[in-house]
């Protein structure tokens, strides 16, 4: 069962189980030496390339995480690599301590600052022979064959090297590649907007931030393009708009005041909001998140964006809101990866628009063996009476570090390879206990709700 379709797959191109397999292996060619070798490997093995076949008796079970987010890094960092291998594949080769990466997009902290490379987090990855970090998006599972398809991650470097597709047989999966920001259809939020989820996100605010800074001080420039470039408009009254808008305006009253002061009457933060801003937190508090926003200069709107343009957005009043930089945060929902697996999903909850990996109590994607979901990406099936949890990192680290001392017990009760653990006592479910949720709102300001704990 373990490996059915695997060796069936196999034996229609001649080999005969797992010893010719790793036979199999050995004689292609590793991909990385250059795009038309691993081209070749390729179309001729379908997928075969050293190390990466199912592992036998006696050899360490693989686990392999897709992710290194907050819920895969922590994973990683706590698995024991005595017992397992650990392979990583991942679009980004480092986690992102996403709470402080609004800081990073007016300078207050380092890019470096906040990304952390995952060989430093689990140093197996670069340094044990089994285990490896792959700079690869997972495209398909099969879960019969105990196996991922992934395909290399080459952007920018097209004219290089063509991103080619690859095997890894798991014994323990691990589905950790979190969510996409959601953009509810909206035309031209995609094309024209920018995000706040990754380093270069921050990086390209920066870049158009202080671009129009500069191109708002040359000769001939009109008034209306000036306040347009300087115009900085935040989508989304979430915990990361309102962070964001904070930091935007403590950098207008403390840098831009000082260091472009001929322009500093033409630099606004509009924050729009089709609801209340910071909506999760208690009233009193979001009054006051309010208070301290418009105080520092910040305009609050109320509305509905229909539609992006290059340089203006449409509200559902029809007013037309001309902007410098357009940055969008109006939460995440199931990336279209997510939605496609063939698993059960959660129902979704007030948190996600739906599709998130269904799991039970302990984690596991229950209708297949050794699969598991953890962070943004997965969510409590119905059928466990629990609530969805919120997309946050307080859940995604601690249920990596949950999963970690999970499969470190699976392994040491011997339950380590494919399809071994069905005998091994798994120990308690995962439970739930938020510590609150804090938001920054610039002026070294911040709100913290403390309200009861949720138990999950
Ligand atoms: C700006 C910002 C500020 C935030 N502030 C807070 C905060 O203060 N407190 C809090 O609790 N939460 C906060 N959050 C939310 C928190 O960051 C997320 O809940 C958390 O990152 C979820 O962790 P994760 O590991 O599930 O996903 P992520 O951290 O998003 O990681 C997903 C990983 O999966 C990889 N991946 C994606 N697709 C694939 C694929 N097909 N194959 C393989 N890998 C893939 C990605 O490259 C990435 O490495 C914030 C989020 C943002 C964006």
């Amino acid at each position: 069962m373990v490996a059915s379709s695997l060796l069936r797959s196999l034996t229609r191109r001649g080999c005969a189980g797992p010893a010719a397999f790793s036979r199999y292996y050995r004689h292609h060619q590793h991909p990385f030496s250059t795009a038309a070798s691993a081209a070749g490997a390729q179309s001729e093995a379908g997928w075969g390339f050293p190390g990466l076949g199912p592992t036998a008796k006696g050899e360490k079970a693989r686990v392999v995480v897709l992710g290194t987010g907050w819920a895969g890094s922590r994973l990683m960092k706590d698995l024991d690599t005595g017992g397992y291998d650990v392979v990583c594949a991942a679009p980004r080769n480092h986690m992102v301590f996403t709470p402080l990466l609004a800081s990073t997009c007016v300078g207050t902290l380092e890019f470096r600052s906040v990304a952390e490379p995952l060989a430093r987090i689990q140093p197996a990855v670069s340094k044990s022979p089994g285990s490896h970090f792959f700079l690869a998006r997972c495209t398909g599972v099969d879960p019969d064959a105990h196996t991922i398809d992934c395909e290399t991650v080459t952007d920018g470097q097209k004219d290089a090297l063509e991103p080619w597709k690859f095997k890894v047989a798991y014994d323990k999966l691990v589905f950790a590649c979190g969510a996409e920001a959601s953009t509810f259809g909206i035309h031209g939020v995609a094309d024209n907007a920018v995000f706040l989820r990754e380093v270069h996100h921050a990086q390209e605010i920066r870049r158009r931030l202080l671009l129009n800074l500069m191109l708002s001080e040359v000769p001939g420039i009109s008034e209306e393009e000036k306040r347009k470039l300087l115009h900085c408009v935040v989508v989304g009254g979430g915990p990361t708009g309102v962070e964001f808008s904070g930091e935007l305006s403590d950098f207008i009253i403390r840098d831009v005041k000082q260091r472009y002061s001929h322009v500093k009457d033409y630099i606004h933060v509009t924050l729009i909001e089709a609801n209340e801003i910071l909506s999760s937190f208690d009233v009193r508090l979001r009054q006051y998140a309010a208070k301290q926003l418009v105080k520092s200069g910040v305009r609050l709107v109320r509305g509905i964006v229909k539609d992006v343009q290059p340089n203006k957005l449409i509200l559902d009043n029809g007013e037309e809101v001309p902007y410098g930089v357009l940055v969008w945060s109006t939460g995440v929902g199931a990336s279209s990866f997510v939605k496609s697996l063939p698993f059960p999903k959660s129902p979704g909850g007030s948190f996600f628009n739906d599709g998130r990996i269904g799991v039970d109590e302990w984690l596991r994607v229950p209708s297949v063996q050794d699969v598991y979901a953890i962070g943004d990406c997965s969510g409590f099936l119905e059928s466990t009476g629990k609530e969805v949890l919120p997309a946050l990192a307080q859940v995604a680290e601690r249920q990596g570090k949950y999963l970690a001392q999970l499969l470190n017990h699976v392994m040491k009760a011997g339950g380590g390879h494919a399809t071994s653990a069905a005998e091994v006592d798994i120990g308690p479910p995962f439970v739930y206990k938020h510590l609150g949720s804090m938001a920054t709102v610039g002026r070294y300001k911040a709100l913290v709700d403390l309200r009861q704990s949720k138990v999950g």
